[in-house]
């Protein structure tokens, strides 16, 4: 479909297309299969500038948009969602640096992820704190020009690999989600370890680790907007990059697709190819639909963004809901038209049905989504839209 792109955002998809073929497809399997971070591909981003993308341009970048983000997400997903989180797990990183960072922390931090010399991660999930971050036990306790941070952070995408972390404390436990903070904390800060690398079913090319505070003391200057703003700085972070996992999951049902319609070309069975019965015919077209829609919503919703519209939370929940929902159906159904062959790990398409799980899941589950959904629709019910 024509989504009447620019012509800037033509060639950041054709340059991200070409990455995703010419680079990222041929290596997906073996960073798949060796759990490896890859670190030469991140590289290849990094000489592209796809790290400037998300990055205003007063700090090295490109001064693109959300919209931008949500094609490279899908482009460089179409061929391997693992890897193509270096870069998406960087920009969720640095969003609420971009959002509430003073101009002196964003000259400090920005410039290095602009050029890829450093990545960086998004810390908010604890084991007793996924959905509910009320349930947060890492403290941030104020020290005269430093804060001392004392907790554990759980499945950080990009952990250990990242210089940059966006860290969400408590600074004030009686308040509940109300009294955290967001910080940046630097790899290398005395008393900041990495735990253990987690061994996944998907996405395996990226480094989801455990992040260790243990009396870190970080210059007062990294706290992120005033003290107690940290769960907003959050929410109106998901407000933002929750299209992003959306364009995620569009990548991941169109690489699916790919394979499953070159595969039923291909295959004969009962003298024909499969691709000439109508039972693969109208899987074939409901995954293509489907896909469709799911880029389309994204798109929309990231377009919203960009032209500055407040509200966002339904539309950003609800489009990472359908496109992800869509990706595991359509990775389902691609499985399904590879028949056995589909089950073995010598091709493709297994991955694909591995990697799609996780966008229902992190950056809020989509339970928590259409909680979103339905109380914006409960408290907006009779307002004109
Ligand atoms: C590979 C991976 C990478 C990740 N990367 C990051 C990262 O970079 N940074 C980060 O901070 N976090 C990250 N996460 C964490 C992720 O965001 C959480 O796993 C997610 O928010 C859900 O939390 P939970 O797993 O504790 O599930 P829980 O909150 O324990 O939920 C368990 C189940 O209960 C349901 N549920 C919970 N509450 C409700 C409710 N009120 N109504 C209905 N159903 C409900 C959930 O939908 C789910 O089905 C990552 C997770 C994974 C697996």
């Amino acid at each position: 479909m024509d989504y009447l792109l620019t012509e800037e955002q033509r060639e950041i998809r054709k340059l991200a297309r070409d990455i995703a073929r010419n680079t990222v497809a041929p290596q997906a399997e073996y960073y798949d299969r060796h759990d490896e971070f890859p670190w030469d591909i991140v590289k290849v981003f990094a000489r592209a500038d796809l790290f400037r993308v998300f990055i205003p341009e007063e700090y090295d970048g490109l001064g693109m948009g959300i919209l931008e983000i949500c094609i490279v997400a899908e482009e460089l997903s179409r061929a391997c969602s693992g890897i193509a989180l270096a870069l998406l797990g960087t920009a969720l990183g640095a969003e609420p640096l971009l959002i509430v960072g003073s101009d002196e922390q964003k000259k400090k931090f920005l410039p290095r992820l602009a050029a890829g010399e450093a990545l960086a991660a998004f810390a908010l999930t604890e084991a007793e704190a996924g959905s509910d971050p009320s349930g947060i036990r890492t403290r941030a306790r104020r020290d005269g020009d430093f804060y001392v941070l004392n907790g554990t952070k759980q499945w950080i995408t990009n952990g250990g690999e990242a210089e940059i972390y966006s860290v969400f404390a408590s600074t004030d436990p009686s308040r509940g989600p109300r009294g955290l903070s967001a910080f940046i904390v630097e790899k290398g800060t005395p008393g900041f370890e990495f735990g253990k690398k987690e061994d996944k079913l998907g996405i395996r090319a990226s480094a989801t680790r455990e992040l260790i505070f243990n009396d870190c003391r970080i210059p007062a200057a990294n706290l992120l907007g005033k003290e107690g703003t940290g769960f907003i700085t959050a929410m109106r972070t998901f407000d933002r990059t929750r299209p992003c996992v959306g364009a995620q999951a569009v990548g991941v049902a169109q690489g699916a697709l790919d394979h499953a319609l070159a595969y039923a070309k291909e295959r004969r069975q009962f003298g024909q190819p499969i691709s000439s019965f109508q039972g693969i015919q109208f899987m074939l077209a409901d995954m293509a639909t489907q896909t469709e829609a799911a880029r389309a919503f994204c798109y929309a919703v990231a377009r919203m963004i960009d032209s500055g519209a407040k509200d966002l939370s339904r539309y950003s929940a609800a489009c990472k809901v359908f496109a992800s929902d869509t990706a595991v159906q359509v990775a389902t159904d691609a499985l399904q038209i590879f028949g056995g062959y589909g089950y073995m790990r010598e091709y493709p398409i297994e991955k694909y049905f591995r990697d799609a799980k996780i966008t229902q899941i992190y950056e809020g589950t989509n339970q928590i989504q259409r909680q979103v959904v339905a109380l914006d629709l409960i408290r907006t019910a009779g307002r004109e839209t």
